[in-house]
């Protein structure tokens, strides 16, 4: 039709562009693997983005090859996420955290052309190197100087060198336009079940994820923000902070492996960092780093935390001590990752902080182009009356459609108008004003006599307690009951805590039901790839654990 606005395809490019025109000075300081703290800015790193997609086409990269990463958060990576992705080519993140094993299928069953790795990784990827199929090529992500001794180097062929691949080119180089629903970046789940799954983002769902994380009720970021990433860059796209930094301008602050409390602490203080992202076990880290030094954050403001539940304690904490605002936000690999944030309506500006908190704690409410439903065993939908829970589905511009490759078949259910959902397996219930209070994913959902029992309440309320560092709760087989709650739990170092304590401190908190039925004290949850507590992991290493009798 005629007299319409332009057609312009939405491009991962347009964001580079955008920040070496309007922001050209602004910083992005990254912590690197060399050790030093390295300082760039986005006019630099447009340049040297520009030299690096020159550099791909002539090692043959061609329009959707996968390119794999195995980095962490640095300004190399970064310019490797606009370089891939702006080309028309596909940007794999790889975790560096999975198994050699998982590694290998995961890049085998990407075909990944070349793969890109900080000099951390060296040992993983000589372990991988001559079983990985589609690879031509290697390039370690640092210059001459640190390049590894032949030596070291022998199970890795056609090994190149990320600053002699870039010094070769120049920066005259007019980043291409094409089709805004082109692949972009792939990124794999974590696969509790099966084979890790592959999901590929498009242009145009990046770009509008971008958008929606942006504004004021989600991350919030402005230009005279600077934000620092704890999220890794090599799980889905650092929920989007290195698009949403050059779209808003603000200074981006890039880690690297410094995730202990004391460096991270270091930068934020040094480079005056205001909004943060991460999972609730580095802010864990972080924070014990900081109250057992006495210490204060002078410039943060905002945190977001999301990944898996955010204990209140951890949220009253942040505000009440530092000063702190906690977005607790909900996602998925399948959702680019953003779905919820738990920001403020009008009318919770004049409630009590106890009312605020508990509004805080929920995982929020849908960010716009994010729609969602809760769904009981029958299909049907249920209502949003913070009582009753069911299955949550989702659908959007930037919710997975299908895996990559099909892999598993089709994953949408239809409703009775023929609309299609991502059930997400998470189960949660909804309050009239719209926000989320997960229970449970559904594989970890504890029934209890035909109820529901959920494990993330009462993982939130030992989490309370001042002598518990961390606490899973897992379902245990339970002759009447079928299964009941276990509590396992981390103490804090140099505390005692005994069994009937920790279960007293139940008491008035939840319906009586719902209390564990025992306490297993652990030197260590197990963790995955993503920092999240592994819970089959775990009910595996309990499956002899019996139950005390009554
Ligand atoms: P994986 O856990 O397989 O690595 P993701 O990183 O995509 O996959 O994790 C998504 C899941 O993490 C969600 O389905 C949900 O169960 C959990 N999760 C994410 N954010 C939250 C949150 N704020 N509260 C509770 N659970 C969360």
């Amino acid at each position: 039709m005629n007299g319409l606005m332009m057609q312009q395809p939405l491009l991962i490019s347009s964001l580079i562009v955008h920040a070496e025109r309007h922001h050209p000075d602004r910083e992005i300081v990254s912590r690197r693997v060399e050790g030093d703290i390295h300082r760039t800015n986005y006019v630099e790193l447009a340049a040297r983005a520009r030299r690096l997609a020159k550099a791909l086409a002539a090692l043959g990269v061609a329009p959707a090859d996968r390119v794999a990463t195995l980095a962490w958060n640095g300004y190399r990576h970064m310019e490797l996420y606009y370089a891939v992705s702006g080309s028309g080519a596909i940007l794999h993140t790889l975790n560096p955290r999975l198994h050699p094993d998982q590694l290998s299928y995961i890049a085998d069953h990407a075909e990944d052309q070349v793969l890109f790795f900080d000099m951390t990784f060296l040992p993983l990827v000589q372990a991988v190197a001559a079983r990985l199929k589609t690879v031509k090529h290697f390039v370690a992500m640092t210059d001459r100087a640190h390049m590894p001794a032949a030596d070291a180097t022998g199970a890795i062929p056609n090994l190149l060198c990320y600053e002699d691949l870039i010094e070769a080119q120049d920066d005259h180089f007019v980043w291409p336009s094409f089709d805004e629903n082109t692949a972009s970046s792939l990124c794999y789940t974590s696969g509790t079940t099966g084979n890790p799954k592959g999901v590929l983002y498009s242009h145009r769902s990046t770009v509008l994820h971008t958008m929606a994380a942006a504004l004021p009720d989600c991350l919030g970021a402005s230009a005279t923000d600077t934000i620092l990433p704890v999220v890794p860059m090599f799980h889905v796209n650092a929920w989007g902070i290195v698009y949403l930094a050059p779209m808003t301008g603000a200074k981006l602050v890039l880690p690297g492996p410094g995730l202990d409390g004391k460096s991270l602490y270091a930068l934020f203080e040094s480079e005056g960092v205001t909004i943060s992202a991460g999972v609730p076990t580095v802010w864990q880290g972080l924070l014990g780093y900081v109250e057992e030094n006495g210490l204060k954050f002078s410039t943060m403001r905002r945190s977001a935390i999301g990944g898996s539940a955010c204990p209140p304690s951890m949220i009253s904490k942040f505000l009440n001590d530092y000063g702190v605002r906690v977005i607790h936000a909900w996602g998925m690999t399948e959702m680019s990752p953003i779905g919820t944030a738990a920001a403020f309506k009008s009318k919770h500006l004049t409630q009590t902080p106890a009312q605020r908190l508990s509004i805080m704690s929920t995982q929020g409410r849908a960010v716009y182009g994010v729609d969602m439903r809760i769904v009981g065993a029958d299909g049907q939908e249920l209502p949003w009356d913070g009582k009753e829970a069911g299955d949550v589905h989702v659908r959007g511009p930037w919710i997975l459609g299908s895996y990559f490759k099909n892999e598993g078949g089709d994953p949408l259910v239809k409703d009775a108008a023929g609309q299609a959902w991502f059930p997400t397996g998470d189960v949660a219930k909804f309050d009239a004003d719209g926000y989320m209070m997960i229970t449970d994913r559904s594989k970890d959902v504890i029934k209890s006599g035909g109820e529901w029992i959920g494990s993330i309440d009462l993982e939130n309320i030992a989490m309370a307690h001042p002598a518990v560092a961390m606490a899973a709760c897992i379902a245990v087989a339970h002759p009447k009951w079928d299964e009941r709650p276990l509590l396992v739990v981390v103490k804090k170092p140099g505390v005692d805590l005994r069994r009937d304590e920790l279960l007293a401190f139940y008491e008035g908190k939840i319906a009586k039901w719902w209390t564990p039925d025992d306490v297993v004290f652990v030197d260590a949850i197990p963790l995955g790839a993503t920092g999240k507590m592994q819970k089959i992991k775990l009910r595996e290493q309990l499956k002899d654990y019996k139950l005390p009798t009554a």
